[in-house]
């Protein structure tokens, strides 16, 4: 046993099961504490994200109560001064789990050195990933650009590795206190309205993640690949945004979902291997972080028009099924899949705006934005990212809402204007000509654009690249 008192850096890690650094420092010391970073500026464009937090470190700190580890909250400014000022004390060992951004990761090397140079004692650990973004290459060394290829290799290498044991958290001998400059979970919440209603949605606690796990498993996962395009539905299993802050490790959700032999469990892992794929592309290729992944798309003619992008996060299109996801994403934090490839596709397409905004709004509103998933996902949509839907593949809003959401149901839930319009136009309501159930253009906008007349335009555009 060590004797200097063990510090857990707390990131996206609010579990007990599969936490490697916890349960390392709580094995190898008597006491032990765990420690958030609490950024203001960071958060400052995350808005979802702060409410998450704020409630995941309330739970968790709970949880860690029962083993005597308390949990200190800590405002910085930046991490680099935080550990700067971190390396004069010498009265501790330190762990952590890494995060698979760039940034972080770049982050551990300097932490690394600076421990090492100090003789301070730390120690990390693999994060909340299947295989280490190093080892999923192909045969020359570089890196996968096309996920069919990439997911055959990655689920192999996980395969072939000894299945790690989950070790488990051993009881402290009693909590202490650390930092300074400590703040309350409560001093995290934005005081903004629309953050309130997520309560009724979401309990971000590993307890909560585990038993969703289970009820998918149990009740779902059999009918995954069919039930995950309809958003009327509970087809997919909502673990995102437990995944995104690592209440539930993606290695428990694989050992969970091959103990049963059904068919949907390699689709349902495959969407895991799409996220390990992204985090693969973001550190492999750190430009598309900023920019498109593609570079001949840097001569897009993107346009810039503030009505059409107000409109668009309002859900005020005029086109219900992109309405709908807009609203059910700024009322719950969260929106279906299937809807965020629509509502993205229209924004870029047929509104010929570029990404990023899709991307910046994304990140304020959603409950499980991840850098990798969703830069990752808003170039897979606008066809400049890697193995992405080609640009002239433009989702027609009509169709794909008849096609997913055949009697409207969806849409009905999130534009009650449309509650009472009939089946056969809920996709297109500006047809429908019975004024004593809808007033369009007064209860309900007209379609912003013209479907066609915005294909041929965005097909036009296309072309100058
Ligand atoms: C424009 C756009 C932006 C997106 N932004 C994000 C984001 O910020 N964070 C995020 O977690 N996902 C993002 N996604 C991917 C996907 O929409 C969500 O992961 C999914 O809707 C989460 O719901 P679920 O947990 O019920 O998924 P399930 O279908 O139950 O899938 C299980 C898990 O697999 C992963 N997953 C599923 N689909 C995808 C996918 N297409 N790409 C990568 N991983 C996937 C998620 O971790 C998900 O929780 C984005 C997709 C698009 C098109």
């Amino acid at each position: 046993m060590n004797k200097s008192v063990g510090l857990f850096w707390l990131k996206d890690d609010f579990r007990l099961k599969k936490n490697q650094a916890l349960a390392y420092a709580s094995k190898n010391h008597y006491k032990v504490l765990a420690f958030y970073l609490y950024k203001n500026k960071k958060f400052e464009s995350q808005e979802a994200q702060q409410w998450w937090i704020a409630k995941s470190l309330e739970e968790f700190k709970k949880k860690l109560d029962f083993y005597n580890i308390n949990l200190e909250i800590i405002k910085i400014n930046s991490y680099k001064s935080f550990f700067d000022e971190l390396f004069n004390r010498k009265d501790f060992s330190i762990y952590w789990n890494k995060t698979y951004e760039p940034d972080y990761l770049k982050f551990d090397n300097y932490l690394s050195t600076n421990f090492s140079n100090r003789n301070i004692n730390f120690k990390i650990f693999k994060g909340n990933i299947l295989n280490e973004i190093d080892e999923v290459k192909k045969n020359d060394g570089t890196p996968f650009k096309v996920f069919t290829p990439y997911w055959r290799n990655a689920e192999k290498i996980f395969l072939e590795k000894i299945p790690p044991n989950d070790k488990p958290i051993s009881k402290c001998e009693k909590k202490f206190s650390f930092f300074k400059n400590l703040i309350k979970a409560e001093n995290i919440l934005p005081k903004k309205d629309w953050i309130k209603k997520f309560s009724e949605f979401w309990l971000p606690s590993e307890d909560r993640a585990l038993k969703i796990l289970k009820s998918f498993i149990k009740d779902r996962i059999e009918n995954y690949s069919d039930a995950r395009n309809f958003p009327n539905i509970l087809g997919t299993s909502k673990l995102s945004p437990y995944i995104k802050h690592g209440q539930i490790h993606v290695e428990t959700i694989w050992e969970e979902c091959i103990k049963i032999k059904k068919k949907s469990v390699s689709k349902y892992l495959a969407e895991i291997g799409w996220r390990e794929f992204n985090h693969a592309l973001i550190n492999n290729f750190p430009h598309m972080l900023k920019n498109n992944y593609s570079k001949k798309f840097d001569k897009f003619p993107w346009e810039k028009n503030l009505n059409f992008l107000s409109a668009w996060k309002k859900g005020l299109t005029g086109y219900p099924i992109v309405d709908a996801g807009m609203r059910e994403l700024y009322t719950t934090g969260w929106m279906h899949n299937r809807v965020r490839m629509i509502v993205g596709s229209f924004l870029v397409k047929h509104l010929l705006i570029n990404w990023k905004e899709g991307e910046k709004y994304f990140k304020n509103c959603l409950l499980d934005y991840n850098e990798a998933n969703n830069i990752s996902g808003w170039q897979w949509v606008a066809g400049c990212g890697a193995d992405a839907a080609p640009y002239f593949r433009i989702f027609n809003p009509i169709l794909q809402g008849e096609k997913f959401d055949k009697d409207g149901e969806y849409v009905k839930h999130w534009v009650p204007e449309l509650k009472k319009v009939p089946k056969k136009f809920i996709h297109k309501p500006w047809e429908f000509k019975d004024e004593k159930i809808l007033k369009i253009g007064k209860e309900y906008p007209f379609p912003v654009v013209i479907h066609e007349k915005a294909r041929e335009k965005a097909l036009k555009a296309f072309k100058k690249i």
